[in-house]
């Protein structure tokens, strides 16, 4: 499994535990010791999963996360709460935050890193390598592989990571602008109309297998996969 996952965390000893723990297990982790900070590279791209700790300098990671909640882009990225006690676990649950797990500190990196999982496989399907099926259509994450009715379907890099996310979110709409931000990382610098140049494409190579009608327009809104 390869998840980004942005670690927030202020303590330097700490912080150092978890990348190794996350960089070992495969996570691309990306750092940072402040809320604000944290903010900035969530604007720059969508991680797929925030480690958020309780005691922050500056804003506190409870504000942060109601902030993330707060927003529709970032309402449903997952947040696992470290917190310094078990009471503290008490309180958030008092606050209906809404983060997806907690940890309590001291934790063991192997309790951590199954937790991460077990919220990924819920709430981030995208950034696990589980296959999917829909449809006459079967991806594999591990092997790199989509088949139709046993026959492979080669794909290029970007269609196979935008059918994958297609896949694991189905029957909903997704924007141009989600596409991007979930799919190629980034919202701000590539323009919408590369999603539907990718759509097409993916498409044209589904089209063999009597596929490409998965792939639905919704006119004014964006994509959505559907098999019905
Ligand atoms: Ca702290």
């Amino acid at each position: 499994m390869s998840a980004t996952i942005l670690v927030v965390e202020d303590e330097p000893a700490i912080q150092a535990l978890i990348e190794v723990n996350l960089r070992r297990a495969g996570h691309n982790v990306l750092l940072a010791a402040d809320a604000e900070t944290a903010r900035q590279l969530v604007r720059d791209a969508l991680p797929d999963l925030v480690l958020l700790d309780w005691m922050l300098p500056g804003m506190s990671g409870i504000d942060f996360a109601r902030l993330l909640r707060g927003d529709a882009r970032t309402r449903r990225l997952p947040i696992i709460m470290l917190t310094a006690r078990a009471g503290e676990r008490d309180k958030i649950d008092g606050l209906e935050l809404g983060a997806d797990d907690y940890v309590t500190k001291p934790f063991s990196p192997r309790e951590l890193v199954a937790r991460i999982k077990a919220v990924l496989r819920r709430h981030a399907p995208q950034a696990t390598e589980d296959a999917v099926e829909l449809g006459g259509l079967r991806l594999d994450p591990a092997t790199h592989r989509v088949t139709a009715g046993g026959e492979e379907i080669g794909l290029g890099p970007t269609e196979f990571r935008l059918l994958h996310f297609l896949m694991t979110h189905p029957e909903r709409v997704h924007a141009r602008s989600q596409l991007l931000d979930q799919v190629w990382g980034d919202h701000v610098f590539v323009e919408e109309r590369t999603v539907d140049v990718h759509i097409r494409r993916l498409r044209a190579a589904l089209e063999a297998s009597g596929n490409d009608a998965l792939i639905q327009t919704v006119r004014g809104s964006g994509y959505r996969i559907s098999s019905s």
